[in-house]
């Protein structure tokens, strides 16, 4: 436990001053650092930072925070340990931005979480146009979550979910015998819905399009229920024969229809494989009603500057703040009525908090958009942004990474918002990776001089010119002499991979070629288009074209994504050259390795196989006859009982979502005792699943099966994750580059296309320098690798790039300017070029 002593007051000279942190690797680390300055925290990954920024500062801050809440409030939050701390003094409350960890969960949408959803519905509700006879509508009646707003057919999702005969039965050359009706239920159920029409005189052995109409339609859509005798194994005529014998049948059966069965397990189901398994059969089509804007007929009757809200609403943000300011001056004119207040008020209230969101980069996005389908770095940039409007001061704000997903060009907007909270009167505390924002910190504070036990000093805390002289620092020599990238001749494109008619976001009709056997970067403003071309088109298109399912880069399926939410449409593209010389897809993407704490680090690189081995070689596990699956969390024989190898337990907390705490009974270690008597030079199992990659390189040195796993995940950086860390507790960044490593240290095979988004993220350049040599050697074997990527040292040293713009949103969606780097960066079209140049030698 930490011995925390501070002045009530904090320190009046305006530093925090941290003595004595010693978290994680941090190596009793005293520093000041100015609550008045914009600070960055550097380092190469691994060394400290997070855990000097996070686990430290903004740590205790919510410590002493959650003290003064009553106990019940404090289980509220995601409390993070106490940090081990002698004293932080001068320490305002915290609030911390943080990429969001183990993907996006919830429905919110861009307008929910900029409260620019609750201001538009008052802004119909009082200053609206309303048609005549139509009363004034409260502001609740312009959303669809209310009993008053929604739509009364749809219920407000815009969206209604049916089936068709075609969903139901997708091949209708099978018959009912061969389960032509894929949508009944499995196993013995679906042979009794069978047996049943059996009995009802149905010839089940004729293929169903030869059944006449009106059969097919009962047997789908009828509610009736009948029950009839059913004599398992009989035909039809053997069923009559027996039933006028007054012979006693196997059982009586309740026949249900196809689409009442579907439509009760999809609403009714307790099991949410049941549910999904039910809309898998199900099709959704525009409400009739409300023609999918969501909402009741009257709340769509009421405008404003010609548009209902759900139109308004559907609008980049960029277009509502001219819509805005075209209403405010025209309502200037004629002010002076209430309604006219009214509206003024909100709308420059809405202007200026748009605004922020404009200037940082966000204007493609519309209010609607769910949360879950924006990047981590533009949900952190839409947070910051709102926050800005908060009106809070004496806080401090600690970001990870703000510049994650931002276009170079985009980057002093991100600055100047920063600026403005400081200017409001908080303090900036930055992790961050990137030059551009490195070099114009106030203050730096470098953290190092390597990872894990070989970093954890502070080796710099002041103005930046002074890192200049810190020898030890490896974010020096990025920072003041960039080192001259190597000359290297782009390689020669091995064929080319061509798609036409490219139609999907903001590509219309686009067409793009991508070169085989090469590595080409795909850059451009964020919102250009990039994601769209690369991590949706492209991969879909190819995933089909191989008949690959994508979805195997997956765990499991997505919890969140129901048909209702999903996009209506597919992305649309044709492939006319290339495919004939791609063997495998590979997405390399920051979504997580797993859903659950029990896929982790070791589990998804197999890792833990090679080491499960090693244990059950060992002397006592012999003896005892303990083969590698007593070793594995998953598996009854090991694993602890109670927690069922989870090493936590969740606790149900009403109206609350539920929380895990440690297993009472094997207190987190996911055994049984007797396993944990096994040891391995020293340690057990348990003890091998809580060592960090780095401590495990050396633990196993000398097995060379769990060495290279190892080598290759410490050379992808990941030298600072347990090998038992949760997939749940991974950031995007990490996720991708376990996938890569995981990659890497297969059998190369040649002739795959590696697709990869954004992957230097969380990256020190050094740490980008080692991934570069990766992705080199990749593409050395013979494969090709394709990456949307900021970071113009990485394309560079590129062979190919694909410049998207020239805007974000309805702006974008072209390609620029295509070539060599060096072609690209001479390109006077590209908003790229000018970034990109200064790394051309
Ligand atoms: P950075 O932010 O510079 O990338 P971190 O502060 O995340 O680095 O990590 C620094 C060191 O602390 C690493 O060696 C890492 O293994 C260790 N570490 C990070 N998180 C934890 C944790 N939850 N438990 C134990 N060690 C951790
Ligand atoms: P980039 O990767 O260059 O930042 P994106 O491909 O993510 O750009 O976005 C291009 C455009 O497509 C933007 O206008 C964005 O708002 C839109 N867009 C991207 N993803 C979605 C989505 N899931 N739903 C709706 N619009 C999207
Ligand atoms: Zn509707
Ligand atoms: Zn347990």
């Amino acid at each position: 436990m930490s011995k925390v002593q501070t002045s009530p007051d904090g320190a009046a000279d305006g530093y925090v001053h941290v003595r004595g942190a010693r978290e994680h690797n941090l190596r009793d680390v005293s520093v000041d650092i100015p609550r008045d300055k914009v600070v960055v925290f550097t380092g190469v990954s691994g060394s400290g930072k997070s855990s000097l920024a996070f686990g430290t500062i903004y740590a205790e801050a919510q410590r002493r925070y959650l003290e003064s809440v009553s106990p019940y409030a404090r289980r509220l939050f995601q409390q993070m340990p106490v940090p081990e701390v002698d004293s932080v003094d001068g320490l305002p409350p915290a609030i911390a931005l943080q990429q969001q960890r183990g993907g996006s969960s919830g429905r919110s949408s861009v307008g929910s979480i900029t409260t620019l959803s609750n201001l538009l519905r008052m802004l119909y509700s009082r200053a609206g146009t309303y048609p005549a006879g139509l009363a004034r509508l409260e502001a609740e009646s312009f959303s669809p979550n209310t009993p008053m707003g929604a739509c009364p057919k749809c219920h407000g999702l815009g969206r209604i979910l049916d089936v068709t005969e075609a969903s139901m039965v997708p091949d209708d050359s099978l018959s009912i015998r061969e389960r032509a009706v894929a949508s009944w239920p499995t196993a013995w159920q679906g042979q009794n819905l069978r047996d049943i029409l059996i009995t009802m005189g149905v010839d089940v052995d004729c293929p169903w399009r030869d059944l006449p109409r009106k059969t097919r339609d009962w047997i789908l859509y009828t509610d009736e229920t009948p029950t009839v005798p059913v004599y398992p194994g009989l035909t039809h005529e053997q069923v009559q024969a027996a039933i006028t014998q007054k012979k006693e049948p196997g059982y009586n059966g309740t026949f249900t229809g196809a689409r009442r069965y579907i439509m009760q397990t999809f609403s009714g189901s307790q099991s949410a494989t049941m549910r999904r398994r039910a809309e898998s059969f199900m099709t959704a089509t525009e409400c009739p009603e409300c023609h999918g804007q969501k909402l009741n007929a009257d709340a769509l009757h009421v405008t404003f500057g010609g548009l209902n809200i759900a139109q308004l609403t559907a609008l980049p943000l960029e277009e509502i703040a001219t819509k805005l300011s075209d209403v405010a001056r025209k309502t200037q004119a004629g002010a002076g009525n209430a309604k006219g207040i009214a509206a003024q008020r909100i709308v420059t209230d809405m202007s200026a908090r748009i605004g922020v969101l404009l200037h940082l980069g966000l204007g493609y996005l519309q209010m609607d958009r769910g949360v879950q389908t924006l990047s981590p770095g533009e949900y952190q940039r839409l947070r910051l942004g709102t926050q800005i409007h908060s009106s809070l001061f004496g806080v401090v704000y600690v970001l990870d990474e703000p510049s994650s997903g931002l276009h170079p060009a985009d980057t002093e907007a991100l600055l100047e918002a920063l600026s403005k909270l400081k200017a409001a009167g908080n303090s900036l505390f930055l992790v961050e990776h990137n030059l551009d924002i490195i070099r114009k910190a106030e203050w730096i504070v470098d953290v190092g001089p390597m990872a894990g036990e070989a970093g954890g000093h502070v080796l710099y805390s002041g103005p930046p010119d002074g890192l200049r002289d810190v020898a030890e620092s490896s974010t020096r020599a990025y920072l003041f002499s960039p080192p001259a990238l190597p000359h290297r001749t782009p390689r020669v494109p091995a064929g080319w991979l061509k798609l036409k008619g490219i139609r999907w976001n903001n590509l219309d009709d686009l067409s793009a070629s991508f070169p085989l056997g090469v590595f080409t970067s795909v850059t451009g403003v964020s919102g250009s288009g990039k994601s769209s071309l690369v991590s949706q088109v492209l991969t879909t298109i190819v995933a089909q074209a191989l008949g690959q399912p994508l979805a195997d880069m997956e765990e499991d399926g997505d919890d969140d994504m129901l048909l209702s939410q999903a996009p209506a449409t597919h992305p649309q593209a044709r492939i006319t050259a290339g495919l004939e010389t791609i063997r495998r897809l590979v997405v390399i993407d920051q979504k997580p390795i797993g859903r659950t704490p029990r896929s982790n680090l070791a589990t998804y690189t197999g890792l833990f196989d090679t080491i499960r081995k090693l244990y059950a070689r060992t002397d006592l596990a012999r003896e005892r006859k303990y083969d590698a699956s007593w070793f594995s969390f998953n598996m009854p024989r090991g694993r602890c009982p109670h927690c069922e190898g989870a090493g936590s337990v969740m606790v149900e907390l009403l109206f609350l979502p539920s929380v895990y705490t440690p297993c009472p009974i094997c207190h987190g270690s996911r055994y049984k005792p007797e396993v944990l008597d096994v040891m391995y030079h020293g340690r057990s199992i348990a003890d091998v699943l809580a060592m960090n990659v780095e401590e495990a390189t050396r633990f196993f040195a000398d097995d060379p099966a769990p060495s290279a796993t190892l080598v290759t995940l410490m050379k992808g950086g990941l030298g600072h994750l347990r090998l038992g860390q949760p997939a749940t507790e991974l950031s995007g960044g990490e996720a991708q580059r376990i996938k890569l490593a995981t990659e890497l240290q297969k059998q190369r095979r040649g002739h795959t296309l590696y697709v990869l988004d954004e992957p230097t993220t969380g990256l020190h350049p050094l740490d980008v320098d080692r991934l570069m040599e990766h992705l080199q050697e990749l593409v050395e074997s013979g494969n090709t690798v394709i990456a949307a990527e900021h970071d113009m040292r990485l394309v560079a040293r590129g062979d190919w790039v694909i410049d998207m713009g020239p805007g974000a949103g309805t702006r974008g969606g072209h390609i620029v300017a295509e070539g060599t780097p060096a072609d690209v960066a001479s390109a006077a079209a590209s908003r790229t070029a000018p970034f990109l140049k200064q790394y051309i030698g």
